[in-house]
């Protein structure tokens, strides 16, 4: 029998405020353990919660870039459960009455534009984070993140394979990183998702029972626990047994899911309206004075660089991924305006190393004043393209001036014609061979010759000089 996997994503994002949804303690990331914190979110008695204005306006901004519609009332409501970092023993969230409901977003998958809708976006308080000892006796509650903003969002069961997963996941992050309102972060926790995940045969329009992924901490990790999960859940159908409503964590290590609970320990959240804070009420206006701050999307300034700066669609996308690799590139091309060798470099360059060393544009010290020093240094001759390679890397690794790097290194291009003749010279006594194999048609002989001249100055000298003097010499 053929199956068909049917994926649901719920993705939590902390929202860029500077102060807590419900408080005024920062909402920064890290801080030494328990300082960012005040009797509020550390749930003292008597103490009563104050809506983050910031907050709703970052909600209302995500859930516009999502082509959602925002309800002109929605409630905040408690959802019950003890957990140790949850001093209050309830989460405020947002039940019956979410934020925005009916967005969607497109991606694109190998098969055309696809439509994945958003059921609903709503707001909720972040907790507090558990640190375990490494002994496995002990645990200690740091509360920095107690009452941090988040806002959630859930998607329809509208994706079908975890490929698909990952292109809404990847583009959902670009739409909250080009928003301002994220930093996205998933190894700060800013970005997490869970995943829902069942199969059904192919063409049946019923639904089979679905297993709730939790603990995943990559979009990789993501894509790699759906297509275990759905491969597990066939071998448990085609043995005769039955899919159980569960939730399993993902283990990435084993690369495997686990049981962590089954529907019966499943928790009910009795949820109520949170009697401490008012329903949020949103005037149009309010919604319109939001809408006016969204910026140019990806896929608007995917299409701007392929209309302004001829680039080619797949290179177009590539840069424009991810918002700080785009504004990097931007910045350079404010600078240097021959965007095709701005985008070479990026795209073949400093790609090739970002991702094989797993790293962001921000992990990295090139800033583009440099990059665009370097570029005018090849333009105006004193370094070849090969050795700007060299000073690229240089740059990546400790940020210093291109300038800098090619005088600490020597790696200024031999351009004296003089110098280069002697070096020409020898390299043409030493290697008679191919002065007459080119002499006899053999093309090759000479891209030899060029190379020899290289290999001698150490890649320093300047290829335009070295053909001609070369061809000059031989040819006579
Ligand atoms: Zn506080």
């Amino acid at each position: 029998m053929e199956y068909e996997a049917v994926i649901g994503l719920e993705v939590h994002a902390e929202l860029l405020t500077d102060s807590k949804i419900f408080c005024s303690c920062a909402s920064k990331f890290g801080g030494a353990p328990n300082t960012h914190c005040c009797p509020g979110c550390l749930a003292m008695p008597g103490t009563l919660p104050i809506l983050n204005k910031h907050a709703v306006e970052l909600g209302i901004k995500a859930a516009l870039a999502l082509n959602c519609e925002i309800l002109p009332y929605s409630r905040f409501d408690r959802k019950n459960y003890f957990y140790p970092d949850l001093p209050k023993a309830y989460q405020i969230s947002q039940n019956d009455f979410p934020l925005a409901v009916n967005g969607y977003i497109n991606i694109e998958t190998e098969q055309g534009i696809k439509k994945i809708g958003i059921k609903r976006a709503h707001l909720e308080e972040d907790a507090g984070k558990l640190i375990h000892s490494e002994h496995g006796d002990y645990s200690l509650v740091d509360f920095n993140r107690s009452g941090a903003p988040l806002i959630e969002i859930v998607s329809e069961p509208d994706l079908n394979t975890p490929r698909e997963a990952w292109l809404y996941l990847t583009k959902l992050k670009s739409i909250l990183e080009y928003t301002e309102v994220s930093d996205c972060k998933m190894q700060e926790g800013s970005l997490r998702c869970d995943a829902n995940v069942s199969i059904r045969a192919k063409g049946s329009e019923k639904l089979g029972t679905k297993t709730e992924l939790k603990n995943m901490n990559s979009f990789r990790a993501i894509e790699r626990a759906l297509e275990y999960e759905i491969e597990r859940q066939k071998r448990v159908l085609e043995k005769g047994e039955e899919v159980i409503q569960e939730t399993r964590r993902w283990d990435d290590a084993r690369g495997i899911t686990i049981t962590m609970r089954t529907k019966e320990e499943a928790a009910d959240y009795r949820y109520f309206p949170d009697p401490d804070l008012p329903p949020i009420v949103i005037e149009k206006d309010f919604i319109e004075e939001v809408r006016s701050k969204i910026p140019e999307l990806s896929h608007e300034r995917k299409e701007r660089y392929i209309r302004e700066f001829g680039l080619p669609e797949y290179d177009a996308g590539v840069l424009t991924d991810s918002k700080k690799l785009s504004d990097f590139f931007e910045e350079c091309v404010n600078k240097y305006p021959d965007a095709k060798k701005v985008s070479n470099w990026i795209m073949v360059e400093l790609l090739a190393i970002l991702n094989a060393e797993g790293k962001e544009i921000e992990d990295i010290s090139l800033t583009p004043d440099n990059l665009v020093k370097m570029l005018n240094m090849i333009d105006k001759g004193t370094i070849s393209g090969k050795i700007a390679k060299t000073v690229f890397r240089e740059m990546l690794d400790t940020g210093k001036d291109p300038s800098k790097i090619v005088e600490e290194k020597g790696l200024v291009q031999l351009s004296d014609e003089d110098e280069l003749e002697k070096i020409v010279d020898i390299v043409l006594n030493e290697n008679q061979q191919s002065v007459d194999d080119y002499k006899n048609g053999k093309d090759r002989a000479f891209g030899f010759l060029v190379g020899q001249v290289m290999k001698a100055t150490r890649g320093k000298a300047n290829p335009k000089i070295v053909n001609k003097l070369l061809r000059e010499k031989i040819d006579g």
